[in-house]
């Protein structure tokens, strides 16, 4: 017997058909013998539904309120799906994130889980139940609802098979497995059996949204067996995500091409040069607790220099506003922003022992006449910023570029 975390998102909750479809699969697994646990996202639709309509109420939503509002997408999910469980014989019982006690921090919109009280589902387990938890929610201390960020039911299936000691985390999607690209995007993209934690995570971070980000620190730190499936099937392996790096004779040099659209850019012009300034500019982000990704910060000439970064495209406005205010203390020019800039990357851990990878990256894109604005390099990754319109050719070609789709 195992203990099995199921996750399915919102496309496998997409419908009744498809909700009394996840049940017969979860009766499958129980019928083995083993015990499930299924974590849920809202019906497909939902949450962006509950974000708009949040929207034409109050066009800055209050951040307290929408994890309200946008949390039920997930409770209407749970409700569902026990229904479907229980007309097909089985127990089960829903909980919502407060109530199996999902703590966590206070960070509305983007909270992240501190612990979870896992007695009562264990109980429930015991007992012959399936047990249904409701995604991307928590409670803060003071019993607030809080929401974990988009795609944030991953994590709450991940940080579940962590408390819970499960013998496998499963993500069920809409697609069979973690591809060398967003298949969507190239259709010759091919399924990868298994990938490292290393790599899936600069993958998840660098926008390949198969997975949240989270879920992959969590899975890696707590060293949770984790696995990428599809729903719509019923055979196949997935994707394993492993510790171990290939013992393959032939270690692709590229796993993946990850592509990630949701950026912006902010250019602080005429900072003057002094030690500190770094640190008087991006203080202030950080405090306004805005993700900084890229950050680059030209060489200085007559006494003055520029500095760039990238933010989430959603928090533009907001780091543009902060900037304006922290501009005049330091005595800078100008602000500048573009928010229709894409962030494209070329991932993998076969980059280590392989030099000219980048200017093979630098090439491809040149020859397609595709101008790079902002390069940024680590051991197993290459990424550039780019103009937006860009975004499908460039994944396109660096894609064919590095043989990923042989
Ligand atoms: P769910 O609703 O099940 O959480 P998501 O839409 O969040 O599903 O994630 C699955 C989607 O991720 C796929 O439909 C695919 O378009 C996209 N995706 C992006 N990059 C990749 C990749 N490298 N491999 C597989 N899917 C990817
Ligand atoms: N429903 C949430 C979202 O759309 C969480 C999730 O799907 O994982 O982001
Ligand atoms: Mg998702």
């Amino acid at each position: 017997m195992a203990l099995i975390v199921q996750k399915y998102g919102g496309t496998s909750m997409g419908s009744p058909e498809r909700i009394k479809n996840v049940a017969r699969r979860v009766a499958r697994f129980q019928a083995q013998g083993h015990q499930v646990v299924v974590v849920v996202s809202a019906m497909s639709g939902e949450t962006n539904r509950l974000i708009a309509l949040a929207r034409e109420i109050q066009a800055d939503p209050d951040p307290r309120e929408l994890d309200v509002v946008i949390s039920t997408g997930e409770q209407v999910a749970i409700g569902l799906l026990c229904m479907a469980l229980k007309d097909a014989g089985l127990k089960a019982r829903s909980y919502t994130g407060g109530q199996v006690r999902i703590l966590t921090d206070d960070a509305f919109n983007k909270a992240r889980i501190l612990s979870i009280d896992e007695a009562n589902i264990r109980a429930d387990l015991d007992s012959g139940h399936v047990v249904v938890v409701a995604g991307f929610q928590g409670v803060d201390e003071a019993g607030n609802i809080t929401t974990l960020g988009r795609g944030g039911s991953d994590t709450t299936g991940v940080a579940l098979a962590a408390a819970l000691k499960a013998d496998e985390c499963q993500i069920y999607t809409d697609v069979d497995g973690v591809y060398t690209t967003d298949p969507r995007i190239v259709p010759e993209a091919r399924k990868l059996d298994t990938v490292t934690f290393e790599e899936m995570l600069e993958m998840a971070s660098l926008g390949s949204k198969v997975l949240q980000i989270r879920s992959v620190e969590f899975a890696g730190k707590y060293k949770v067996k984790l696995r990428v499936l599809s729903s719509f099937q019923d055979e196949g392996e997935g994707t394993l995500i492993t510790v171990e790096e290939g013992k393959k004779m032939e270690q692709p040099i590229i796993s993946g091409i990850a592509f990630n659209r949701d950026e912006a850019k902010l250019t602080v012009l005429g900072v003057p040069d002094r030690p500190g300034v770094a640190y008087q500019v991006l203080g202030p982000i950080a405090d306004a607790n805005i993700d900084v990704d890229m950050i680059i910060q030209n060489v200085g000439h007559d006494g003055s220099t520029d500095f760039s970064f990238t933010v989430n495209r959603s928090e533009f406005e907001k780091a543009k506003a902060v900037l304006e205010s922290v501009r005049q203390h330091i005595g800078a020019r100008e602000i500048i922003g573009d928010n229709r800039i894409c962030k494209v990357s070329a991932v993998g851990v076969g980059m280590r022992s392989h030099p000219g990878v980048a200017s093979q990256m630098f090439r491809a894109l040149a020859e397609e006449g595709i101008n790079i604005q902002m390069i940024s390099t680590s051991e197993i990754k290459i990424s550039v910023v780019l103009d937006e319109k860009y975004l499908e050719l460039a994944v396109r070609v660096l894609h064919k570029s590095f043989d990923l789709d042989k």
